[in-house]
């Protein structure tokens, strides 16, 4: 399945007919997506995926999955789809690069930690967090706050917000309210999120030895994958079987999503990105029997993968370096470094103590894995320096 880029559906989001930025800005388009692209990837944020853990704790080993490699997985996957369906590769990719950058370190544990944490002051979610980053966080323009993205790319990164947010969120929080739906392009960057980490927990999780191929023999999807290759290539070792069967593990969902997306895609004949974004469900998605795979993988994952014992061991640990920091920032913001203490005062002067706790939160989202553990060792133990 291959088109040429620039071949757009009707109902891609076009070049050059974005709904504009948040910040007037006439020195670039306002569909300009590959714009937000660049300008993604020269954030700090992004560069702090490199020590942000996926699933295993940065320092377990160099060959694991960390936020940035997922993150570079899912923008490849979004915009080889984007490609084949005819949608707007630029945007589907800058959505994918972008929708993780609000991540704490340690992953899911870190993220579970800040929210408990944030429980009184309006909680902690990763996903608003990336939104946080794209639109305040990110000091690199002169003019504005943030990185000024485009409407679609924003609209894509926001994946899920509560009412209350959606409210003060405008226009872009305006789907949540009326229960309708964004861009192609941003539900084919979810997808693409999907099927990224459904193939490399399983692939990392396998040389990590943590789980193997005889307990993924429950998961269907897997089994016939794995033996259908054994079969091609009886004498292969393991290692390599391994990478072929992830492979095909992760061509098969792509060919499956792409072949079942236009064929819902052809039925209901969006007329424009608007008719897209006015329908009640999603119109990209999985087979039926896929989605059986899919939540089949998920499971396996869940009580296989993510509650193991060495990793629930790191995740404990995870909880007691970001609630033990945010206590102690909260109770005395001098512990704070000197840049990081004034935006603290400044976000307490406006918002008082909700406004200090959403400060230290986002000091500590955006620690990466080895800052964090270094910022508790200078905080807790007696003889560090710090
Ligand atoms: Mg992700």
């Amino acid at each position: 399945m291959t088109s040429k880029p620039g071949l757009l559906l009707p109902c891609a989001v076009q070049y050059g007919q974005g709904r504009g930025r948040l910040h007037a800005d006439d020195t670039v388009d306002p569909g300009d997506f590959a714009c937000d692209r660049e300008r993604i990837i020269h954030s700090a944020a992004f560069r702090r995926l490199e020590y942000k853990t996926q699933v295993f704790v940065n320092h377990e080993g160099d060959l694991f999955r960390t936020r940035l490699t997922h993150t570079i997985e899912v923008a490849q996957t979004a915009r080889s789809m984007a490609r084949a369906l005819g949608l707007n590769e630029d945007l589907a990719e800058a959505i994918a690069l972008a929708h993780d950058l609000g991540h704490t370190p340690f992953g899911h544990a870190g993220q579970e930690a800040l929210n408990g944490c944030m429980g009184d002051y309006g909680g902690f979610e990763h996903n608003r967090q990336s939104l946080r980053v794209v639109d305040e966080l990110e000091e690199r323009f002169a003019e504005f706050r943030g990185l000024n993205l485009t409407f679609e790319t924003r609209e894509g990164i926001l994946k899920h917000c509560s009412p209350a947010e959606a409210r003060e969120l405008g226009e872009l929080g305006r789907r949540f309210l009326d229960s309708t739906q964004p861009s192609l392009e941003a539900q084919l960057a979810n997808l693409a999120d999907e099927i990224a980490y459904n193939a490399h927990d399983i692939d990392d999780g396998l040389r990590s030895a943590l789980v193997d191929e005889e307990q993924l023999s429950e998961v269907p999807l897997f089994a016939e994958t794995w033996s259908v290759v054994r079969a091609r290539h009886p004498d292969l070792l393991r290692r390599r079987t391994i990478h072929v069967v992830v492979r095909e593990f992760i061509e098969a969902q792509v060919a499956d999503l792409c072949t079942e997306s236009a064929a819902r895609i052809a039925a209901a004949a969006p007329a424009d990105v608007d008719e897209v974004r006015a329908r009640h469900g999603p119109l990209l998605g999985f087979s039926e029997a896929m989605q059986v795979h899919h939540r089949e993988v998920k499971q396996f994952l869940r009580e296989n993968l993510y509650r193991h014992y060495r990793v629930h061991r790191m995740a404990h640990k995870a909880r007691k370096v970001v609630s033990e920091l945010f206590t102690a920032f909260m109770e005395d913001t001098r512990l704070l470094p000197g840049e990081i203490a004034s935006q603290v005062s400044a976000l307490e002067a406006s918002e008082g103590e909700a406004g200090r706790a959403r400060a230290v939160a986002d000091y500590i989202a955006g620690m990466t894995d080895r800052y964090a553990f270094a910022e508790y060792t200078r905080l807790f133990t007696p003889d560090a320096l710090t």
